[in-house]
């Protein structure tokens, strides 16, 4: 070693309590991902122990994480005892932050939306803004008490270990604001902020599409675009937090290339963003009426929009190409807040045009499949923020002493 680096490197080890607190959360995440399952079943998906199973089943029980759903029927011998996830466990708040709106939805630990909140948002300053937010919020927790965490989605970048925002091309105004900071201080709540394309993609992960799949890169489409990275089932956020802005990688060069609102030409989301559909229906004189008026004109096949999915389908195809030379995924899921007949066309263009240009090589193309979650994807991904940084199976946190035993935490709630 030359020693002029200054190394990060390291490694932490397990013991046998590590093993123990590993153990709680991979066996519910797995009830989560395929209840109501049998404890043998459990045994064979975790390469556990039945004893072991058992015990950490019977535990889960008693503190309300996990119930019984009856046992299977037409087996023979014994029908087997099956458990599933109890919705009533615990509650989250998510909070989606877009430019001109704030969705705030109230989350179980299923992960259906039990109530919502809208506030359209004519706010300038960061403040005005956070102080909306949090009326949501507030809403939100007057309806539920066992509020295990609050989550916040906004366009990126972030420093997420921070929770901070560090510039945003869609938000003039917000330059390094705090809004963990501004949040844990105004709750008693553990609090979670990240972009909303990485808080879209694990929703999708835990509650979507992306159940069915280990590793996936998500593409997200709003007023922006911005990408989320699921490798195992875990977010990877990069050494900043910062990771996935695919919304700004430079698609076209030439002279002509569209303006972003970067400043940059030719980025991504220049073409395929919501922004940039409205922005080519206004260049080309056509009104309407927002999004449903959209999807009528795409019904009716509109010259204008259906140029606008060819371009924005020949992006997303190289867009997936270089995705595939850099991480191979399992698959490529692409969601957000374009209308889904406009998704599902996109995504049949874009694998048509993948498909023509590999030919032989079409084994090696990953599926890509259409976000679950619809237009609630980034506020529902912000209330599975708080769910996922507590619970989820991490091996990393657990050896570093930052998890304590999931009976400990559900001890008092
Ligand atoms: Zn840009």
């Amino acid at each position: 070693m030359n020693g002029q680096v200054e190394p990060t490197r390291s490694r932490n080890g397990a013991n046998l309590g590590h093993a123990h607190l590993l153990n709680q959360r991979v066996i519910l995440e797995i009830v989560r991902l395929h209840g109501p399952i049998s404890r043998v079943d459990i045994a064979r998906l975790t390469a556990l122990t039945n004893q072991t199973v058992f015990n950490i089943v019977e535990g889960l029980q008693q503190i309300g994480l996990i119930r019984d759903f009856g046992r299977r029927t037409a087996e023979r011998g014994q029908p087997a005892k099956l458990f599933e996830i109890n919705a009533d466990a615990a509650f989250s708040v998510g909070l989606h932050l877009e430019r001109d709106h704030i969705t705030g939805v109230l989350v179980d630990f299923k992960g259906a939306i039990r109530s919502r909140t809208y506030r359209a948002r004519h706010l300038e300053t960061p403040d005005q803004a956070l102080k909306q937010a949090l009326d949501s919020f507030r809403e939100l927790r007057q309806r539920h008490k066992r509020i295990l965490g609050l989550g916040i989605a906004l366009p990126g970048p972030m420093d997420f270990w921070n929770g901070k925002v560090i510039f945003s091309p869609n938000f003039p105004g917000w330059e390094q604001v705090k809004v963990q900071d501004y949040f844990t201080r105004r709750t008693d709540l553990p609090v979670v902020v990240d972009n909303d394309a990485t808080a879209a993609a694990i929703g999708e992960s835990w509650f979507g599409t992306g159940r069915a799949v280990n590793s996936f890169v998500y593409i997200y489409i709003g007023v922006g675009v911005g990408g989320g990275i699921i490798v195992d089932g875990r977010p990877y956020r990069g050494f900043r937090g910062g990771s996935g802005e695919l919304g700004h990688l430079v698609m076209d060069k030439s002279k002509n290339a569209k303006l972003c609102g970067c400043g940059k030409r030719g980025c991504f989301e220049a073409y395929l963003s919501l922004t940039s559909l409205i922005q080519c229906l206004k260049e080309a004189g056509v009104r309407h009426r927002g999004l449903p008026d959209i999807v009528t004109m795409f019904i009716q096949e509109n010259e204008v929009v259906m140029t606008w999915l060819k371009t924005a389908a020949a992006h997303l195809a190289e867009m997936i190409g270089n995705l595939m030379l850099l991480f191979d995924p399992e698959a490529i899921v692409v969601g957000g807040h374009l209308p889904g007949p406009l998704l599902a066309s996109l995504i049949e263009r874009c694998t048509k045009i993948i498909r023509e240009k590999r030919g032989a090589e079409t084994v090696r193309i990953p599926r890509i499949l259409q976000g679950a979650l619809q237009d609630e994807a980034a506020a529902l991904g912000a209330a599975v923020l708080p769910m996922d940084d507590l619970i989820a199976p991490n091996y990393e946190r657990i050896t570093r002493g930052e998890h304590p035993s999931l009976l400990e935490l559900w001890d008092g709630r």
